[in-house]
């Protein structure tokens, strides 16, 4: 196993390897998912003025204190109403207010609606049933944000919050890191693309659909690069075509076969080749290299094995590529409900469906047979990691999780 690349390790090949794209600007609506690339700080106080919690009455808290009173509704204040346009409130009076109005000068508290009632025969008129506290049921001036604050840094990931908080501030359009171009190529004399009906010996290309969902959910502009056949030459043009994008990814020809030409190929195009072998199972041969800022992953042709290398190396890359300030994915800690066994010497990474049951994160690794077999993948929420040098683990034993861009979603 000498000659075998430990995961840590090739990982961190991987990223050396990758360059940061430079940002860009983004309209608001395309920056979810992306990083930001600026500091934000707040365009104004928010609240911008003194507004109302809930729907009720502003009111002088100190005309309440000795217990229910009746006051006069001198005015009602709506939602967007100009605080300029608002008459002070005077004792004994109230004003009908809406959740989000402003509340008006020399109001200082909003009495709930559920705590007032009417008085009959005076429609201008309520009787307070509570007392209130000052400051009650209202929000004042820059309680939640002061004009200057920071609230947002570079290398923020923008997901629904933080769409939030631009658009509070007034921002449609955001610098975010750069969105990396992928080029996704299959390689192997018996694929045939999706639409076509395999003839005698031949299989559909499913890995070159598979890395392109991956990439494209990993946020990279995808290009499918289509079928090359295990012939240098053809290899060669389409290689060469890919490695105009940040990330050209291939599946196939890595593994120890006459026919297996990917590394022979890169090499012949300049690609300076990182690593070819690398402790892990399944992906033994993922080839990695570079060539300027472009770097290439050589996935192995087996699916689940190109889906492993992909969330294992690639997904991490290409967060490095967008900015992403820790583009190595965290691992949560779940507890196994079967044993599992495997030859030491590599990193498993396993299919694992991951449920809660009572507090506890429970995995059950779910039964394949062999790398080739992808129905698990479909099944899978989780990667389960057992380390390379177990040989065995029980029911009960604590197992390190490597979550999916999707496993919220499963
Ligand atoms: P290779 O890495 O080229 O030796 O391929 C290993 C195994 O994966 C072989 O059984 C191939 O037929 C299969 N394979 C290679 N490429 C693909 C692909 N794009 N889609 C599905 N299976 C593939
Ligand atoms: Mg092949």
């Amino acid at each position: 196993m000498a000659d075998l690349l430990p995961v840590d390790r090739a990982l961190e090949i991987v990223l050396q390897a990758t360059t940061v794209l430079p940002a860009e600007s983004a309209p608001l609506d395309a920056a979810t998912g992306r990083i930001l690339a600026e500091d934000l700080r707040a365009d104004r106080d928010h609240p911008a003025f003194d507004k109302s919690l809930m729907d009720g009455y502003a009111v002088i808290a100190g005309d309440l204190a000795s217990g229910p009173r009746t006051l006069k509704v001198v005015q009602e204040i709506v939602a967007g109403a100009d605080p300029a346009s608002l008459l002070p409130l005077a004792p004994g009076t109230a004003a009908r207010i809406m959740t989000g109005a402003p509340v008006p000068p020399g109001a200082d508290a909003v009495l709930i609606v559920e705590q007032s009632e009417a008085v009959p025969g005076d429609s201008r008129a309520i009787r307070a049933t509570a007392a209130v506290r000052p400051g009650e049921n209202l929000a004042r001036r820059a309680t939640d944000v002061r004009e200057g604050d920071m609230l947002l840094a570079a290398g923020d990931f923008i997901g629904a919050g933080e769409i939030g908080v631009l658009a509070a501030c007034g921002r449609g359009r955001v610098r975010v890191g750069g969105r990396p171009k992928v080029g996704v190529l299959a390689t192997g004399d018996e694929l045939v693309p999706v639409g076509e009906s395999p003839g005698p010996g031949r299989i559909r290309n499913t890995n070159g659909p598979v890395l392109a969902a991956l990439a494209e959910r990993a946020g990279a502009k995808v290009t499918d690069l289509g079928i090359a056949p295990d012939r240098e030459s053809a290899l060669a043009e389409a290689i060469e075509a890919g490695l105009r994008t940040d990330m050209l990814v291939l599946s196939g020809g890595v593994s120890m076969g006459v026919h297996d030409l990917v590394g022979k190929v890169l090499r012949s195009l300049g690609v300076e080749i990182l690593f070819e072998r690398v402790a892990i199972k399944p992906g033994k041969p993922f080839t990695f290299g570079r060539r300027g800022a472009a770097i290439v992953g050589g996935c192995p042709g087996n699916p689940v094995s190109s889906y492993v290398i992909f969330q294992v190396f690639l997904r991490p890359a290409l967060r490095k590529m967008a900015g992403h300030p820790v583009p190595r994915l965290a691992t949560v800690r779940g507890t196994l409900t079967g044993p599992v066994r495997q030859r030491p010497g590599r990193t498993g990474f396993y299919q694992a469906r991951a449920r809660w049951d009572a507090g506890r994160l429970l995995v059950e690794i779910l039964p394949t047979s062999g790398s080739a077999d992808f129905s698990a993948c479909a099944r899978g929420n989780v990667l389960a990691i057992v380390p390379a040098d177990s040989a065995s683990l029980s029911a009960g034993d604590p197992i390190d999780l490597l979550l999916l861009d999707d496993s919220a979603d499963r």
